[in-house]
């Protein structure tokens, strides 16, 4: 069977070539093929022998996931449906703004973890993405976008580039499809493929405990948590995963990750081993659903809740979607949370709603998955009764 070369980061590239009684240096070249020239051909690889070329063309190849349709918002938010094969379809959003252009990247098709107010949780999970259809995920905006105007440089290392940041905040949940997004977000950083800094690709996760762990020591990217409620009556409810990792657990893992040390050059040069924690803080997100978890009640607890976590909110607008039985909270108790956050001196933003007239906010992203469960179905009927 042929390797598909988009499913390695560095090193598994150089134990490729290594395999085949090729130099190691050969992975960085063909990183810079793929992921900066966006070269899938073997032929156009230049600076490689011919002998190599013809030798990859036999047992290597090149596959990305297939672009089926795309769309634009009004406020120039960017959605790609990708086709993974087999019915199913994933998708990503590209959000520009003045000094920086976000990519929102899926890791499955769907998410098993059924959170109560989520499009993709109600889909059902199909199936993990493989490295090469996350990273291709990238591949595709980078390749669509290049040629047109690249996000301002306001804030100093803005790269000239019209992806500046990744967010790992699309379809599932990138901590339960572990190996697959550390070696796509690898990539992200290197600086033969995509060179992006650990401070501008972030991952959100609903609160998997042992994986922000493994993820603090493997590969410590920003990183933002689901919370969404401010004690655990309330969270097992609306994130079901708390049942098996609660909040004393998880608040107490988000600590160590921002403890972890910081900087610490790798020896080896490799610079995701051993290094810190990127940022000094968790982006704790939190939708606000109207009665559910926004009074000032919940505001107060949550102050309590997160004392001794460095960390800054994110007010996310809940985004409806059909069947889904919440309403999003009106914009003054948005405010008035807020309010509470402030003044206990947390940072909290309200996040702005982007690409909703495309489906492409936040818990919106449906792609296309084979529901083998007719889970959709049967919680459509439950929010109604
Ligand atoms: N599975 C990961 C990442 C994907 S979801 C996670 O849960 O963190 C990205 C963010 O969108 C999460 O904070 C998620 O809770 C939120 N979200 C899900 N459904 C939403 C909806 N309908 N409206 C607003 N935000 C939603
Ligand atoms: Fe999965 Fe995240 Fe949606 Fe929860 S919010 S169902 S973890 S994608």
């Amino acid at each position: 069977m042929q390797v598909n070369l988009l499913d390695k980061d560095a090193r598994g590239l150089a134990d490729f070539f290594q395999e085949i009684g090729e130099k190691p240096f050969r992975a960085r070249q063909v990183l810079r093929w793929l992921h900066q020239n966006r070269e899938a051909d073997f032929e156009r690889m230049t600076d490689l022998s011919k002998s190599l070329r013809a030798r990859l063309a036999q047992t290597a190849t090149v596959a990305f996931p297939e672009l089926v349709a795309s769309s634009e918002a009004a406020d120039g938010t960017r959605k790609w449906l990708l086709s993974v094969g087999g019915g199913n379809a994933i998708e990503t959003v590209f959000i520009p703004e003045a000094s920086r252009g976000t990519l929102c990247v899926s890791s499955q098709v769907g998410c098993a973890l059924e959170c109560a107010f989520c499009a993709t949780g109600r889909q059902g999970f199909n199936r993990n993405l493989s490295t090469a259809e996350i990273i291709g995920q990238l591949w595709w905006a980078m390749k669509t976008l290049s040629g047109e105007p690249a996000a301002a440089r306001l804030d100093g290392d803005a790269p000239e580039r019209p992806v500046s940041n990744v967010v790992m905040m699309g379809m599932g949940e990138p901590l339960a499809n572990f190996d697959n997004v550390v070696r796509a977000m690898r990539i992200m950083l290197d600086d033969h493929a995509y060179g992006l800094s650990r401070r501008r690709v972030t991952l959100s996760t609903s609160g998997i405990v042992p994986a922000i762990d493994r993820l603090r020591e493997e590969c410590p990217v920003a990183l933002a948590v689901s919370l969404h409620a401010s004690n655990d009556a309330l969270r097992d409810r609306l994130v079901p995963i708390n049942r098996k990792y609660p909040l004393s657990a998880l608040l107490a893992a988000c600590r160590r990750y921002v403890e972890s040390a910081p900087d610490e050059p790798a020896p080896s040069g490799e610079k995701w081993q051993r290094a810190g924690a990127p940022r000094d803080f968790v982006t704790f997100e939190y939708v606000m659903l109207d009665q559910v978890n926004d009074s000032l009640g919940h505001a107060r607890e949550l102050v309590a809740l997160t004392r001794d976590v460095p960390c800054k909110f994110n007010l996310i607008p809940f985004n409806p979607f059909p069947d889904s039985g919440f309403s999003r909270s009106p914009a003054d108790r948005v405010r008035a949370f807020q309010e509470v956050l402030m003044q206990a001196g947390l940072i909290a933003t309200v996040r702005k709603t982007r690409g909703d007239d495309i489906d492409g906010a936040c818990g919106q992203l449906a792609g296309k998955v084979l529901d083998r469960t007719r889970r959709g179905a049967r919680r459509a009927q439950e929010a109604r009764a």
